[in-house]
């Protein structure tokens, strides 16, 4: 009797070991590139991930929540994530960073040259040396490859200067990826005036799915930036009723104006583009 259940036991246990294993080859397999727009609240985290590699852009502000939507779309068995892009130091884009440190393995942090005084940028800096997490400092230009998508960092620029400034929205990470005839553009928290000097440097600003700047602030998301982007669709990441009033009427109606679908991540929760291949338009979710 007892020498039968080891048996049954042990049979169980290869079959979740089996499985287990399917699901690794699976997703070792697979190409499908997913671009996910995760509600975080009043801040911005964006998961792109293609097999079992993974993109993270900023980490929202709160680092529990960011671990549940994690847990969600990375298999569990993956404790890796091959990059992390921090578009500026403010506390609804970083915060959420240092319990992913805490939690996974993370090959490269990509990040701008503004710091911050914020208690929260040093505790964010001493876990990065902590952790041996190599940098790597964004500049216009640098490309990142991910399999077949590819992503261009479009600012800061090179001239940007280092250390603290005043508004460091102003040097936000500006990105854009594109997987064939598939592009987005993350945007971070630029301000207007940023806006403007992207479309004064003969860039490719376009678009289907646009990030919207800054949570839908009226500072941003001018109509001649729209009109370069020229995007199907805005996504707008936003917490439930903010203290700022994100996004603001202003921001809204320049959209509008302009036919463009809006997705705010406080109404749909998660915003997910699933792209099968390169030479077909991604397929969009909420969760
Ligand atoms: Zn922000």
């Amino acid at each position: 009797m007892r020498h039968r259940k080891i048996v049954y036991i042990s049979i169980f246990a290869l079959a979740t070991i089996s499985l287990i294993l399917a699901g690794i080859i699976r997703y070792g397999k697979s190409q499908e590139l997913k671009v996910i727009f995760l509600d975080v609240g009043q801040g911005d985290a964006i998961l792109i991930s293609q097999g079992s590699s993974q993109i993270l852009i900023d980490g929202g502000p709160d680092g529990q929540v960011l671990m549940e939507k994690l847990g969600r779309y990375v298999p569990f068995w993956d404790r890796e994530i091959e990059m992390v892009v921090a578009t500026h130091p403010d506390q609804d884009h970083i915060e959420g960073l240092l319990e992913v440190m805490k939690n996974y393995k993370i090959d490269a942090l990509v990040e701008g040259t503004e710091q911050s005084e914020s208690q929260l940028y040093k505790n964010y800096e001493n876990l990065i040396a902590q952790k041996q997490i190599q940098k790597i400092e964004a500049e216009a230009g640098l490309k990142i490859k991910l399999d077949r998508a590819e992503i261009e960092i479009l600012n800061p620029p090179a001239e940007a200067p280092a250390g603290t400034v005043k508004d460091t929205n102003m040097y936000s990470i500006v990105a854009r990826l594109v997987f064939g005839q598939n592009s987005f553009l993350f945007t971070g928290d630029l301000p207007d005036t940023e806006e403007k000097k992207l479309l004064q440097k003969n860039v490719d600003l376009s678009a289907q799915v646009l990030k919207v700047a800054h949570h839908g602030s009226k500072y941003a998301t001018t109509g001649e930036f729209l009109d370069k982007v020229k995007p199907d669709v805005a996504i707008i990441s936003v917490g439930r009723n903010n203290r700022f009033g994100h996004p603001a009427d202003e921001a809204l109606g320049r959209l509008k104006e302009r036919k463009i679908n809006i997705f705010r991540t406080d109404e749909k929760g998660d915003v997910i583009y699933e792209c099968l291949n390169p030479d077909v338009r991604c397929q969009m979710a909420v969760n």
